[in-house]
C-alpha cells in the first residue's frame, strides 16, 4: 500500500544513487556505514515528484512550508559525527565501533535524515514542529518498512524529556544558541550535533558531554533553516 516508487528509474535509479555516493566519498565522507546508508535510502521519495530528477544531486531542495530537505553531504557528515562522537572522549560508555542506541533528532522535515539514521542506530526519536511535514515523513518511513522510529509533533527545543537520556542528539535546524533542555537530556559521553548561529550561515558544532562539562568542536559552515519556537499544523 504505497504511492511511492521505491526502485526509481532514470535519474532516480540505483546507478544515479551510486554516483552520489562516489561524490560524497571524494568530498571526504569516509565512514562506509554512512555511505551504504546513503546508497540504500531512496532520496527521491522524500521530495516532490516534480523535483525527483534532482534527488541525487548534492543539494538541499524545497519540501514546502518554507523548509528544505538537507544536502546529502551534510546528512552524511552529521550522521558520521553522531556515529564517531562519544568515542573520542576518555569516558566513553560505548565500546569502540558500536552505534548509539537511542538517538534524538530535532527537525524531522522530509524524514530523509531520519531514515538514514534509522538504518544505523537502534532507535530514532524524531521531533518536528510542523504537523503536515511530520505526517508525510511518517508515511515515507512506513513505505520503506522502517519501524525503529518514533515521531512527536512538538517544539523540539524542549527535547523529549520523558525518554531522556539520549546516546546522541542531532538538530537539523539552525539555533541561535544550544537549547538547555537538549544539553540536559544527553547521556554522559553522548555527542550533540547542531548548527549554531543566528544568521543564514551557521557553524556545525559537535558537543560531547563529560559529566557536567562539555567538550566542543566546530565541524564546518552550514546553511540551515532556523530552529523556531512553538508548533503549527
Ligand atoms: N533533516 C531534514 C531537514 C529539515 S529542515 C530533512 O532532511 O528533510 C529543518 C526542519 O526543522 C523543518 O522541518 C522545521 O519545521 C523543523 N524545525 C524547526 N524548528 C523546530 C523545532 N523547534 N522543533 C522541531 N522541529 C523544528
Amino acid at each position: 500500500m504505497t504511492d511511492f516508487n521505491l526502485q526509481g528509474i532514470g535519474m532516480t535509479s540505483r546507478r544515479t544513487r551510486n554516483r552520489l555516493v562516489e561524490r560524497l566519498r571524494s568530498a571526504g565522507i569516509a565512514d562506509e556505514r554512512v555511505l551504504d546508508a546513503i546508497a540504500s535510502v531512496p532520496r527521491h521519495i522524500f521530495i516532490d515528484e516534480a523535483l525527483a530528477h534532482l534527488a541525487y544531486e548534492d543539494s538541499a531542495l524545497p519540501i514546502g512550508h518554507s523548509q528544505t530537505i538537507s544536502q546529502p553531504y551534510i546528512v552524511a557528515a552529521m550522521t558520521a559525527a553522531i556515529l564517531a562522537g562519544g568515542r573520542r572522549s576518555g569516558r566513553t560508555p560505548r565500546p569502540s565501533g558500536a552505534s548509539p542506541r537511542k538517538v534524538l533528532e530535532i527537525g524531522t522535515g522530509s524524514g530523509y535524515q531520519t531514515a538514514v539514521l534509522a538504518t544505523l542506530v537502534e532507535t530514532v526519536y524524531s521531533v518536528e514542529r510542523i504537523g503536515a511535514l511530520l505526517g508525510r515523513a511518517r508515511e515515507r518511513l512506513q513505505a520503506l518498512s522502517i519501524r525503529n522510529v518514533s515521531f512527536k509533533h512538538a517544539d523540539g527545543s524542549l527535547g523529549w524529556p520523558e525518554l531522556a537520556p539520549f546516546d546522541a542528539v542531532l538538530v537539523t535546524a539552525g539555533a541561535s544558541h544550544v537549547p538547555d533542555a537538549l544539553m540536559e537530556q544527553m547521556a554522559d559521553g553522548a555527542p550533540l550535533v547542531i548548527p549554531v548561529g543566528g544568521g543564514d550561515v551557521q557553524q556545525l558544532m559537535l558537543f560531547e558531554r563529560n559529566g557536567d562539562a562539555w567538550r566542543q568542536q566546530t565541524l564546518e559552515d552550514v546553511r540551515f533553516v532556523p530552529l523556531l519556537r512553538g508548533t503549527r499544523s
